[in-house]
């Protein structure tokens, strides 16, 4: 599995990255870190150094995750949902035009996925003060501009992105602020996080955006729960039952289902 971007280790750009086995301890480990007091960037650095088995050929450090470029932090964490089970999510709406309700299904592994552009991660901005280098931005560049409003983040985004101090300290005017985002645009990985699709009454086309951080939102209680059943039924230890694949973890729950069935 490849990274649409990657990390730089010893002068090489490394692809690579594996999800440990999708056991429960898996689940719990990603639901703690998601739980975890914090920033969202914080958060989602915390369930990917959880998650990740693999990040470029050598075990995940905070670092190197909190570093990542956004694209590649976006599109880990939609695998990620993907690896632990989520095929899809329906959204229920109402057509703005002709106020018929009706689903709308997103396929997680579909979402499409833009590879990074030549020159990844680094870019040139043609600016006012003439050709500016630039990287692109991280999950620490997003930690570091929260809290500002929007205007004053995109600014604080651009002067970080910039690799020379003394090209941090000059004034951007609005077209190099643009300049600059369009060139980090060009070479950043990118995951499709918008589709289309239109009402089926009245062919209205409407946009929706998918949370790509989601499974931030998922908790444990369903596993407590299933932990629960299992345990009841079994006599297992948390332990055991956390160490289970997913798949086999859903077997015996089938088979208790199918037990209660029988007996009800
Ligand atoms: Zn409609």
């Amino acid at each position: 599995m490849e990274l649409p971007g990657g990390v730089w280790r010893d002068g090489q750009r490394r692809r690579r990255y594996a999800f440990r086995p999708p056991t429960g301890e898996l689940e719990m480990a990603v639901a703690e870190g998601a739980a975890a007091a914090g920033s969202l960037p914080a958060r989602v650095t915390a369930v990917l150094t959880a998650a990740l088995a693999d990040l470029g050929g050598a075990p995940p450090d905070h670092a190197t995750v909190h570093g990542l470029c956004v694209g590649d932090r976006q599109f880990l964490m939609l695998r990620l949902a993907a690896w632990l089970g989520l095929e899809r999510v329906w959204q229920s709406v109402v057509c703005a035009s002709c106020g018929e309700p009706f689903d709308f299904c997103l396929e997680y592994r579909r979402v499409p996925v833009k590879a990074a552009g030549a020159g990844y991660p680094h870019a040139q901005a043609k600016t006012s003060h003439g050709r500016l280098a630039l990287r692109l931005p991280s999950g620490a560049d997003q930690e570091a501009v929260l809290g500002l409003d929007e205007a004053e983040a995109v600014e604080a985004l651009a002067r970080r992105c910039l690799m020379d101090d003394e090209a941090r300290r000059l004034p951007l005017s609005v077209a190099d602020l643009q300049a600059i985002e369009q060139a980090l645009e060009a070479v950043a990985p990118e995951v499709g996080t918008r589709a289309q699709t239109a009402c089926p009454q009245c062919g209205a086309v409407h946009t929706f955006t998918l949370d790509p951080y989601g499974c931030l939102g998922w908790g444990a209680e369903h596993l407590f729960a299933e932990v629960h059943r299992i345990a009841a039924t079994y006599h297992w230890s948390e332990g055991e039952i956390l160490a289970l694949p997913r798949a086999r973890r859903r077997r015996y729950l089938g088979l208790i289902d199918q037990a209660r069935g029988m007996v009800g």
